[in-house]
C-alpha cells in the first residue's frame, strides 16, 4: 500500500519489483512483461507436468485517493483494529498479497501440481486493462483453463460480470446567430433528442440470472460556446453494460440506427468512437471452478458465500475470453470499499484469502 501505484500514471513497477523479491525468496520462478517505462505484469510460475493450468490474477494499480475525508495517510498502510486502512488495500493490493502468500506458502511446502499453479499481477487495470491486454496477448499464460480474480468480494464468489462498452458520439451542426436558429443545425438539439431515445431504445437482450438487465448511462455531455451563438458541436459520452449474449455489433448499429432516425429531423453529421470494449463473461453455476470456490470458502471461513456476478469489469473479461478459461471472483475486502476514502481491507479476511487460494491449488492441482 505505501508504494503509489495511482493510474494514471502507474508506475508499477517498484511494487511488482517487491512483489517478485517476495517470491523469488520463496523459490518461485518469477518472470517480469514490460508495459512501459516504469511500469511491467509478473507472472509467476510453480510448475505442473500438464495443461490446465489455474491462474491467481490480480492488478496492483491504484485509483487517485482523492481530494478529501482521508482520516489516515492513504499511502501509509496503517494497521488498525484488525484492519489495514489505505488506497488499494481492498482493490486490491489485500488480493495480491494473499495469492503472494499462498504462492510462497505453497512452495515451502514443496507442493508439486499437476499443472502449472500461475500467479498473474498487472498493471494498468483501472483505466484501460492495458496489463491484461498485453498478457493477453503473449503465450505467458497459455495452458491455463481456470482463472481467479482476487478483486474484493468479502469473499463472496462471483461468476459472472457484465460487459463495458463506451462510446462517444460527436455530433457536428451549423452554427449561427442565436437570434435566427433557423439558420443554423443545432447540434446541442440533435444531442438531447438522442439521449432521451437512447434511454428508452430497446435494445436487445435476454436477461441474465446473475447479473440482471444490461444498463445504459449518459456521463459526459459537452457542448456550445455562447448564450446568443447556435452551437454547430456536441459531443456525449455513454456508459453502457452489457450482458452475456448481447452483441455489440448489434449495440453498435442500433445506437447508429437511431442516430440516423434523428439526422433526418436535425441534419448533423455525427462520428461514433469507441472508448472501451470488454466483454461479459459468464462461468456457468456447475462449472467446477465455481463448485470448489464455494466449498473452500465455507470450510476456510464458515460462511455459506453468495454466488452471483458483478456489474463491473475486472481483468479477467480480458484473460478469460482470450483463454477460453472459465473464471471466478474471490477477495478479501467488500466491494463497496473500492474506490473510497478510508478503503481499508480485515486482516481476518485476508488471512481467510490466502488459506482459500490454497485451497483451491491443492483441490484443483
Ligand atoms: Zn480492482
Amino acid at each position: 500500500v505505501r508504494f503509489d501505484t495511482v493510474n494514471p500514471p502507474g508506475n508499477e513497477e517498484p511494487a511488482i519489483r517487491r512483489l517478485g523479491e517476495f517470491l523469488e525468496q520463496a523459490g518461485i520462478v518469477v518472470e517480469y512483461q514490460r508495459l512501459s517505462e516504469n511500469r511491467l505484469n509478473l507472472v509467476a510460475r510453480i510448475r505442473g507436468s500438464r495443461s490446465g493450468h489455474l491462474v491467481l490474477c490480480g492488478h496492483i494499480d491504484v485509483v487517485h485517493p482523492g481530494a478529501g475525508s482521508w482520516e489516515v495517510e492513504p499511502f501509509g498502510g496503517v494497521i488498525t483494529d484488525g484492519r489495514l486502512i489505505g488506497r488499494g488495500s481492498a482493490d486490491m493490493k489485500g488480493g495480491v498479497a494473499a495469492m503472494a502468500q499462498a504462492m510462497a506458502d505453497l512452495a515451502g511446502e514443496h507442493f508439486q501440481p499437476k499443472a502449472d499453479l500461475i500467479l498473474a499481477v498487472t498493471a494498468g487495470e483501472e483505466v484501460d486493462m492495458a496489463g491484461a491486454k498485453l498478457l493477453s496477448s503473449t503465450d505467458l499464460l497459455s495452458g491455463a483453463s481456470r482463472i481467479v480474480i482476487g478483486e474484493p468480494t468479502s469473499l463472496d464468489v462471483f461468476r459472472a460480470e457484465k460487459g463495458v462498452f463506451w462510446t462517444r458520439v460527436t455530433a457536428h451542426g451549423r452554427t449561427a446567430h442565436g437570434s435566427m436558429p433557423n439558420l443554423g443545425v443545432n447540434a446541442i438539439s440533435f444531442m438531447a433528442r438522442l439521449i432521451i431515445r437512447l434511454e428508452e431504445y430497446p435494445f436487445a437482450f435476454e436477461p441474465s440470472d446473475v447479473l440482471g438487465n444490461p444498463t445504459i448511462s449518459v456521463n459526459v455531455i459537452d457542448g456550445g460556446v455562447k448564450t446568443n451563438v447556435v452551437p454547430d458541436r456536441c459531443r456525449a459520452e455513454i456508459d453502457m453494460r452489457l450482458v452475456p449474449g448481447q452483441s455489440r455489433a448489434d449495440v453498435l448499429g442500433r445506437l447508429k440506427a437511431l442516430m440516423e432516425e434523428i439526422r433526418a429531423e436535425i441534419p448533423v453529421r455525427t462520428e461514433v468512437d469507441i472508448l472501451q470494449d470488454v466483454p461479459a463473461v459468464e462461468t456457468p453455476a456447475d462449472d467446477e471452478l465455481v463448485q470448489a470456490t464455494a466449498s473452500i470458502v465455507n470450510e476456510v471461513s464458515g460462511k455459506k458465500p453468495t454466488i452471483g456476478g458483478v456489474s463491473y469489469g475486472t481483468d479477467g473479461a480480458i484473460i478469460a475470453p482470450s483463454l477460453g478459461a472459465s473464471m471466478v471472483i474471490v477477495g478479501p475486502g467488500a466491494p463497496e470499499q473500492a474506490h473510497q476514502p478510508n478503503e481499508y481491507v480485515k486482516i481476518e479476511e485476508l488471512e481467510s484469502a490466502v488459506e482459500i487460494y490454497k485451497g483451491l491449488a491443492r483441490r484443483l492441482l
